[in-house]
């Protein structure tokens, strides 16, 4: 397929709809639009499929907005996910693109890449590392991912946003398909002793074995 220059070009590697299985809007009928490719390499990272080299598409603006409409006209929610959107360049002119579809747009991103833009109408932030405290600020909503044995550091940033956030939630890792039993026990204390400011994200799609 060929492009006009002018018209950038997104690395996908999944397009699909489901029910958005965490946090806010667990529930809630969603697109999601998988970027391939991400500049953390996170261990316990559950989603392969952004650093398989054969699951790279190389989709347009255009295609994008074709693929969707064709295959989930009746969706209105898009959830920009990865891998790394914030990672690509070009991501404001794809949002500009959507919001004139009139989709509610909602993007989950780990914080590491470009600034945020504008556009978008639920922001979550699930940190891996340090990010800007600006970036956490515009977040509707914050996503820490917790280990079996968070360290000091971590629990000291998770209180800290527990004080200074509204919406934040403990997800414990993975462990295959489930998560993992002890990463639950120290998610599921640290939330019963948050006096009400920290919320359990369980992955129901999991639980419900769907994408
Ligand atoms: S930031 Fe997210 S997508 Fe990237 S490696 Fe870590 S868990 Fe995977």
């Amino acid at each position: 397929m060929s492009h006009l220059s002018s018209d950038p070009i997104f690395p996908i590697c999944d397009l699909f709809s489901s029910i958005q299985g965490e946090g806010t809007w667990s529930g809630r009928p969603m697109v999601f639009l998988r970027f391939w490719g991400c500049p953390l390499s996170c261990s316990w990272c559950d989603e392969p499929l952004h650093k398989d080299p054969n699951a790279r598409i190389e989709m347009s603006i255009g295609d994008i907005l074709k693929k969707i409409q064709q295959s989930t006209p009746h969706i209105p929610t898009v959830l920009l996910t990865g891998g790394e959107p914030l990672a690509v360049k070009e991501l404001p002119q794809l949002i500009s693109s959507l919001k004139k579809t009139g989709k509610w747009l909602a993007m989950e991103s780990s914080g590491i890449g470009y600034d945020i833009p504008d556009g978008l109408d639920w922001l979550t932030i699930s940190p891996k590392k340090t990010v800007a405290k600006d970036k956490m600020l515009r977040a509707d909503e914050l996503k820490f991912i917790v280990g079996p044995h968070p360290s000091d550091e971590q629990k000291a940033d998770i209180n800290h946003w527990a004080a200074n956030h509204p919406n934040v939630w403990l997800q414990p890792v993975g462990d295959g398909d489930i998560p993992n039993p002890q990463a639950t026990k120290t998610a599921l204390e640290l939330v019963m002793a948050s006096q009400g400011r920290l919320r359990l994200s369980t992955q129901i799609h999991k639980y419900l074995k769907i994408p």
